[in-house]
């Protein structure tokens, strides 16, 4: 059980040149990954890695490398003990704490344990967590600076009240999947008779909601708005998604000028540390409501932007935060204040990991798919050894053991940067 090595690569897919992803505030990202391996002496690998957008990957992978002390020669069965031995690290932890580069490395390897875990036992995330008790799923979770909203004993209160049920819902997922909502229509970067075909084709795909990309010119987010709206139909879910575009006052006007679209939701539509930024925007845009959480750092956040009452949808991401350990918390709290969560996808391997997430939430936490939804992004799937299955708008529940974190061994040697071959030619 003890892990042997821990290997990194900087992979970035150069998506900039078709300005796929692009949004308001990221005009042309090359969607990345920084990527780690772990290997044990039974001869087991976990994968696991932090998204960002190209510059800096290199800063994530070398901030991955610095964990190496706390996994290599070490045994790798008490993924919390491990988690809470990189957040705890002093040294490391002068450098949020709990937040940025080294959170989301910590992130990363978390992530690759749990896909390691879930590999040895044969089964996929979702599932090896469904199928823990409530007292084994509280022991994953740091408590640590959220107590005041959801203690221990209230968190073993909402698994229990869950227990029952959650083989129906397991079969109901592996019959059913789980509801996706799409977000490839509607990237800043589009014309708009591109916007009208992803429309058109997402209705046909049979999703149930979509998003668009706004806040960069609201003349064109008028225009691009009216076009989905003609496409989808009166009273079809379209979400918007401001990429933290705007100050508090602008988002309100913004959000106004947008509202006879009857916008699903708002995204982001500030910064993401404003928990009292969102609680105003809240506030002045109801019943228009609120999501965001994609560049929330860590579950203390969440927590405010919970008591706050600042969020109706929370977005939680599967590589920001500390991964799957800190997540847990996440779900948690977002059961314990009655808000759904709309997880965040997309980016490389988001869709795959996060999907374990929500269907746990499913089983185990929140019993409800309703007023939920997985984000879709139909970009770099084809790298994944176990990609994501989407049929009828919904995620199909992997069987596939593990997090789905593998990428094919072609896919690392080609978009490795910067010697990769896809970027030998650009650069030279
Ligand atoms: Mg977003």
């Amino acid at each position: 059980m003890k892990i042997t090595s821990l290997e990194t690569h900087d992979i970035r897919f150069p998506t900039s040149r078709e300005r796929d992803g692009s949004d308001a505030m990221n005009p042309d990202p090359d969607y990345s990954a920084a990527y780690v391996v772990l290997r044990t002496e039974d001869g087991h690998e976990g994968h696991g890695f932090a998204f960002t957008i190209g510059r800096g990957n290199d800063v994530q992978t070398a901030a991955i490398r610095a964990l190496e002390p706390y996994v290599v020669g070490r045994d790798c069965s008490d993924i919390g003990a491990l988690s809470r031995g990189m957040v705890g690290d002093s040294q490391l932890r002068w450098l949020g704490p709990e937040k940025g580069v080294m959170h989301m490395a910590i992130s990363a390897v978390v992530n690759a344990l749990w896909d390691l875990k879930a590999k040895r036992e044969g089964k996929p995330v979702w599932l090896l967590l469904s199928e823990m008790s409530p007292e084994e799923i509280v022991g994953l979770v740091d408590f640590r600076y959220i107590t005041d909203a959801l203690t221990p004993d209230e968190a073993l209160e909402i698994l229990r009240k869950a227990q029952p049920g959650r083989q129906e819902r397991i079969a109901h997922l592996r019959a059913n999947g789980y509801p996706a909502y799409a977000t490839s229509p509607g990237w800043l970067g589009y014309d708009d008779d591109k916007l009208r075909r992803l429309c058109k084709e997402a209705l046909d795909d049979g999703f149930t909601q979509i998003k668009l990309k706004v806040g960069a010119d609201l003349d064109d987010d008028i225009r691009r708005m009216r076009v989905a709206r003609e496409v989808c139909g009166v009273g079809f879910p379209i979400a918007v998604d401001a990429n933290q575009r705007w100050d508090v006052d602008t988002a309100v006007q913004w959000v106004e000028a947008l509202a006879e679209f009857d916008p699903w939701w708002v995204e982001e539509p500030t910064s993401p540390d404003d928990v009292l930024g969102h609680a105003a925007i809240a506030r002045r845009i109801a019943p228009i409501p609120v999501a965001t959480g994609e560049h929330v750092q860590n579950r203390m956040v969440f927590k405010q932007l919970l008591q706050a009452g600042a969020v109706s949808y929370l977005q939680l991401d599967a590589a920001r935060v500390g991964g799957v350990n800190e997540n847990l918390a996440i779900l948690l709290l977002a059961a314990k204040f009655g808000v759904p969560v709309c997880p965040h996808a997309g980016g490389v391997g988001l869709c795959e990991l996060v999907q374990h997430l929500a269907m746990f939430d499913y089983v185990a936490v929140s019993g409800s798919t309703e007023g939920r939804v997985i984000e879709y992004v139909d970009h770099l799937h084809e790298h994944f050894v176990d990609p994501v299955v989407i049929q009828g708008g919904r995620y199909v529940a992997p069987a596939a053991p593990g997090f789905g974190s593998t990428m094919h061994p072609e896919s690392i040697a080609e978009f490795s940067y910067p010697d990769g071959p896809v970027w030998r030619g650009a650069n030279g």
